[in-house]
C-alpha cells in the first residue's frame, strides 16, 4: 500500500521539496477561465494553449484511471543575483541544466519505487507538458496559492521551483488548499515594466518580456523599445519583488541548477558574434537552446538598439 508519507519520503530524496495531493475533478471553473484567457488573445503565439482544451479540463481523457494527481515542487533558486545594470539578463530558471532533464530522471525514479512497492501503481508524469493544468493542480494539492503573478507561491519557500505533475490510479489522503497570502501587495503588478500583468493571476503575454524573448517566433515589436531592463532571456522582476521570495528563498541542493562559472547573463554583443556550432555546443543542455540562436540574437539586437537609443 502507498501511503502520502511513502511517497514524500522518496520524493524529499529525490530532491523534490514540495510534495501535494488532490483528488481527481474535472476542471470546469478553471477551464472556463481558460477559455477566457484565450478568447482575450493573451496567449499571443502559444498556439498550443488553444489546443487539447478537452484534456486539460478533465485529465481522464489521457489517464482513464486518474484517482489522484501528485504534485511536486523542485526548488531552483541559487545565492546569485543581477546587478542593477546588468546587460543581457538570464532568467533564474535558465542558469543551470535544463529542468526537463533533471526532473524527468527523477520522476522516473520515484514512479519505479512506487512501483516496487505497488505494482498496481499506474502513474503518468508531466513537467510543463502535455495537457496539464499545472498550477492549478499544484493549488488543489495544497503546494501554494496562485499568486498576483500568476505563479505558486509556496509559504516557506517563495516561488522559485519547478512544477512537476503526476497522475495516479492510487488514492490517497487529499491536501488542504492554502489560503491566498497575496493580501493587498501589488508589488509585482507595480513592477512589471511592461503592464503585462493585466489582472490579478493574468498575464497578457503579448506584453510578457518572458513571452517575447523566449516563445516568440517574431520581431519583438518597437513599442517595448526602452522598457526591456536589459532582460536577454526571460524576465523575473514579478517574482524577484515579490516578498515571500524576498523574505524564504533558500539555495536548492540540485548543483546542476548552479550557473555554469557563474554565468547569469550574456553581454549582447558576445551573442551576435555566436556561430550556429558555438550555440549548439554552449546551450546543449541549457533551457536557452529554446528561443534557437535566431532568437536569442534577435533578443541581443533588440537590446542593443534599445540601449542606443537611451
Ligand atoms: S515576467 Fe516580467 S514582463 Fe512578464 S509579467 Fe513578470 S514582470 Fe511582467
Ligand atoms: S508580489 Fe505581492 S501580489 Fe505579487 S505575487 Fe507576490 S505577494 Fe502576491
Amino acid at each position: 500500500m502507498i501511503s502520502n508519507r511513502l511517497v514524500r519520503n522518496f520524493s524529499k530524496e529525490l530532491g523534490f521539496d514540495l510534495c501535494g495531493f488532490a483528488r481527481y475533478e474535472e476542471l470546469t471553473e478553471e477551464s472556463d477561465r481558460l477559455e477566457q484567457w484565450l478568447e482575450c488573445g493573451y496567449q499571443a503565439g502559444m498556439l498550443y494553449m488553444e489546443r487539447n482544451r478537452d484534456k486539460r479540463r478533465d485529465i481522464r481523457q489521457v489517464f482513464p484511471e486518474a484517482v489522484s494527481v501528485i504534485s511536486l515542487g523542485c526548488n531552483y533558486f541559487t545565492p546569485f543575483s543581477h546587478g542593477s545594470d546588468e546587460q543581457g539578463k538570464i532568467s533564474r530558471y535558465a542558469w543551470g541544466v535544463d529542468y526537463h532533464l533533471i526532473m524527468w530522471e527523477r520522476l522516473a525514479t520515484l514512479i519505479e519505487k512506487l512501483q516496487e512497492i505497488d505494482p498496481e501503481f499506474k502513474a503518468m508524469a508531466y513537467v510543463d507538458t502535455g495537457p496539464v493544468m499545472d498550477k492549478v493542480w499544484a493549488v488543489k494539492a495544497g503546494i501554494g496559492w496562485q499568486g498576483k503573478n500568476s505563479n505558486i507561491i509556496s509559504p516557506g519557500q517563495g516561488s522559485w521551483f519547478f512544477l512537476a505533475t503526476i497522475l495516479t490510479n492510487t488514492e490517497f489522503e487529499y491536501s488542504h488548499i492554502l489560503a491566498d497570502h497575496c493580501g493587498t501587495c501589488r508589488a509585482c503588478i507595480d513592477a512589471c515594466p511592461t503592464n503585462a500583468i493585466v489582472a490579478d493571476q493574468v498575464i497578457d503575454a503579448n506584453k510578457c518580456i518572458s513571452y517575447l524573448t523566449i516563445e516568440n517566433k517574431g520581431d519583438i515589436p518597437e513599442d517595448f523599445s526602452g522598457k526591456f531592463d536589459n532582460w536577454l532571456f526571460g524576465c523575473d522582476v514579478c517574482q524577484d519583488v515579490c516578498p515571500w521570495n524576498k523574505k524564504f528563498s533558500m539555495s536548492t541542493d540540485i548543483t546542476e541548477f548552479f550557473p555554469e562559472n557563474e554565468k547569469i547573463s550574456i553581454i549582447p554583443q558576445k551573442v551576435l558574434q555566436l556561430t550556429p556550432e558555438e550555440f549548439k555546443e554552449q546551450f546543449a543542455v541549457s533551457p536557452i537552446k529554446r528561443s534557437k540562436i535566431s532568437g536569442l540574437q534577435r533578443n541581443a539586437a533588440f537590446l542593443l538598439k534599445e540601449n542606443e537609443r537611451q
